[in-house]
């Protein structure tokens, strides 16, 4: 592998294979004297880009929409979704280009698109913008759930600017690169189906088979097999949410990955205090994308997509691969909640320490995150904070006798690979923000590093609970 600067890169255009009724080409409307804010090289290495031979001009200068790489004819995409249960027939990259893909580090093919890079044929009543906020909160979830191993987009840089655009209040406007080897959302496949395309449909369905799940292509029928593995890769994404306490907050169809990563980053939420009925997204009246309802919302997520596909796939067949959601649900998150406990192998009562486990924090109020941490604490010798924390009831007295006849000596140490030291709370986010605000990046600079390393870093100041007035707080859509 050869490791090249940025003006060496060279894009191909592999979405161009789809007929040109998905995407429309669009050039970036350059923002107004960019610098860069931020670089991930985790992110970078990944698609073979040498950060020694990229400089913060060079990086400027290509991710503001100022120059395009070698090779690159960006375009917006068109798709539809489901928002919030309500069918909307038409959305699209609205604030997003996708600039071209190349092959990684890994071999495997990376997509890269620029967020908030002006006015596309789908931006509505949007400027095509992006507020620096939102693009730092963006780059540091999605770099912080790379750590955890929750499959996601990834994040390249943010790039700063002058350009004001106009939220609640006037705003700076930013732009991020964004990679993932898909950005096909649900969404693509029902704006095929809601407007009786139903041969675009099938080219859309061929192309994510071709670059996506090329082991379908040998099976009786690839479609089925394709939606399948979708349907387990979402299920797999959803329990590593819920283990580690994510709340997406605006599961749309729309912004559902037709390969499992997490994708659009928008008032997301990681639980502080246990609260199943958490809603990090302020707009979100009646809690339809509270923290406890993600499986469901996800499952009916792919009950959208297997209408899409009913022209394709048998309707029995359809319900089968629908059936299994709940099943690969329930193994990967109990999989990963007993690692956070600490439990190795398996026995009968495993689901319900876990499950008691989580009612003790309710009624305790107990934070999330902390809660782990304490009890990995207790296991090696230091039983003082998870006492002060769930220690008050008889409840909690049978429930550790129990658990510690389950565990092992070996607890401790299976718990420290599984219980991140530091999350992306919402405090944590919000103070790097307002100093970024004021031209100040080390802060986001030394939190980015500490979510890099989540289960290595020492407990510092990042693991606090946050202040009583800023737990689980709810955010606007606003960006
Ligand atoms: P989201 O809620 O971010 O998933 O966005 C929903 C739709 O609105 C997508 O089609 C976005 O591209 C579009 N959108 C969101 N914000 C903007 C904006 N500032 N300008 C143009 N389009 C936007
Ligand atoms: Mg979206």
């Amino acid at each position: 592998m050869t490791w090249l600067g940025l003006n060496q890169l060279h894009l191909d255009n592999r979405f161009r294979q789809l007929p040109a009724a998905f995407y429309q080409s669009v050039a970036p409307q350059p923002l107004k004297n960019p610098y860069l804010i931020a670089f991930s090289t985790a992110a970078a290495k990944q698609i073979g880009l040498d950060p020694c031979q990229t400089s913060a001009q060079t990086l400027s200068e290509y991710f503001s929409g100022q120059r395009l790489l070698s090779g690159s004819e960006p375009l917006a995409s068109v798709y539809a979704g489901h928002q919030f249960g309500g069918y909307t027939p038409q959305l699209g990259d609205g604030r997003a280009l996708l600039l071209g893909d190349l092959v990684g580090t890994d071999g495997q093919r990376w997509e890269l698109q620029l967020k908030g890079s002006g006015k596309t044929p789908y931006s509505r009543h949007g400027d095509g913008r992006a507020a620096l906020r939102s693009v730092i909160r963006e780059y540091l979830c999605s770099e912080a759930l790379a750590a955890l191993d929750v499959p996601t987009t990834r994040a390249l840089c943010i790039i700063g600017s002058e350009t004001q655009i106009y939220r609640e209040s006037i705003e700076l406007a930013a732009a991020m690169v964004r990679m993932s080897p898909s950005h096909i959302r649900f969404g693509h496949f029902e704006y095929c189906y809601y407007s009786r395309q139903s041969e675009q449909l099938k080219r859309l369905a061929d192309f994510v088979i071709e670059h996506h799940y090329p082991q379908a292509v040998e099976q009786s029928n690839p479609y089925l097999t394709m939606f399948a593995e979708v349907v387990e890769r979402t299920a797999q994404l959803v329990a590593r949410w819920q283990a580690f306490g994510f709340c997406h907050g605006v599961m749309n169809t729309d912004n559902m990955s037709i390969i499992g990563v997490t994708l659009d980053y928008g008032p997301f939420g990681f639980l502080d205090q246990y609260q199943p009925d958490y809603r990090c997204n302020r707009t979100d009246d009646r809690g339809r994308y509270a923290f406890q309802q993600q499986p469901s919302i996800a499952l009916w997520n792919c009950v959208c997509l297997a209408q899409t596909l009913s022209g394709l796939i048998k309707q029995s067949d359809l319900e089968a691969a629908l059936q299994r959601f709940q099943p690969v649900y329930g193994i990967a998150y109990t999989e990963l909640m007993k690692k956070r406990l600490g439990m190795e192998g398996r026995t009968q009562q495993d689901g319900a320490l876990i499950d008691t486990f989580l009612q003790l924090l309710e009624q305790q109020k107990a934070d999330y995150s902390i809660a782990f941490l304490a009890l990995e604490q207790a296991q090696r010798g230091d039983s003082e904070p998870l006492m002060t924390l769930l220690g008050a009831s008889d409840r909690f007295a049978a429930w550790y006798r129990d658990y510690r006849d389950r565990i092992t000596a070996n607890a401790a140490a299976v718990m420290a690979q599984h219980n991140p030291r530091v999350i992306l709370r919402n405090y944590l986010a919000q103070a790097v923000i307002e100093r970024a605000e004021q031209g100040d990046f080390s802060e986001l600079a030394q939190l980015h590093a500490t979510l890099k390393q989540p289960f290595e870093v020492p407990l510092n100041r990042y693991a606090q609970a946050p202040p009583k007035s800023e737990n689980n707080v709810s955010l606007s859509c606003s960006s």
